[in-house]
C-alpha cells in the first residue's frame, strides 16, 4: 500500500476512533497531499460529508487546473454523490482501496474518462474487520460493525446481512 492509501487509511481510522463510519479519503497533487477528510455522518449528522466530500472541503477551493492534475485516494468505492464531485471538478484518477464492502458507479467514471485503480479488493475492508470489535468513541460506544451499517443506512435500500445493524 503505497503513501497515500496508507494516509486515507489513517483518516478511515481516525473517523471510527471517533464513532464514524470508517472511510477516509486524501487528495494529491503533484505529490503532495493537499486534503484530507473521513466520513463525518454519524459526527456531525451530515448527510454530504462523506470522506471524499470532506476531503475535498478540508483541500479548500483549487484551480481547476489543479483538480484537473490531482488524484483522489479513498478507501471505499465512491458512491454516487462523490463520483459526480469527481466527474463535476474533472479529477481524472481515483485510486480506490477496495470495492467489496461497497461498489459505486465504477463503470460510469470510468465511461467518463476517469481512470481507475482498484488496490486490493478487501484490503481495507479487512484491516476493519481484524481491528477491535468494541472501541471507545468520543462520547459513545458503537460496535465497528454498526460504522459500516450506518453507511448503507445511507447508500442502500437494503443493507446487505454482513453489516446489519446490531443494536
Ligand atoms: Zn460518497
Amino acid at each position: 500500500m503505497d503513501e497515500y492509501m496508507q494516509a486515507a487509511l489513517e483518516e478511515a481510522k481516525k473517523g471510527l476512533a471517533c464513532g464514524g463510519i470508517p472511510i477516509g479519503s486524501v487528495l494529491v497533487l503533484d505529490g503532495k497531499i493537499v486534503g484530507r477528510g473521513h466520513n463525518q455522518r454519524v459526527q456531525k449528522g451530515s448527510v454530504v460529508l462523506h470522506s471524499e466530500m470532506d476531503c475535498l472541503e478540508n483541500a479548500g477551493r483549487l484551480k481547476a487546473v489543479d483538480y484537473k492534475r490531482s488524484v483522489l485516494y479513498t478507501t471505499l468505492s465512491p458512491c454516487d454523490m462523490c463520483s459526480g464531485a469527481v466527474l463535476l471538478y474533472g479529477i481524472p484518477k481515483v485510486v480506490i482501496g477496495e470495492n467489496a464492502t461497497f461498489k459505486g458507479p465504477e463503470e460510469y467514471l470510468k465511461s467518463n474518462g476517469v481512470e481507475l485503480v482498484v488496490v486490493e479488493a478487501g484490503s481495507a475492508n479487512s484491516s476493519w474487520k481484524n481491528s477491535s470489535k468494541k472501541i471507545k468513541t468520543c462520547g459513545m460506544k458503537i460496535l465497528e460493525n454498526d460504522a459500516m451499517a450506518f453507511f448503507f443506512q445511507d447508500c442502500c435500500p437494503v443493507t446487505p446481512l454482513d453489516w446489519t445493524l446490531t443494536k
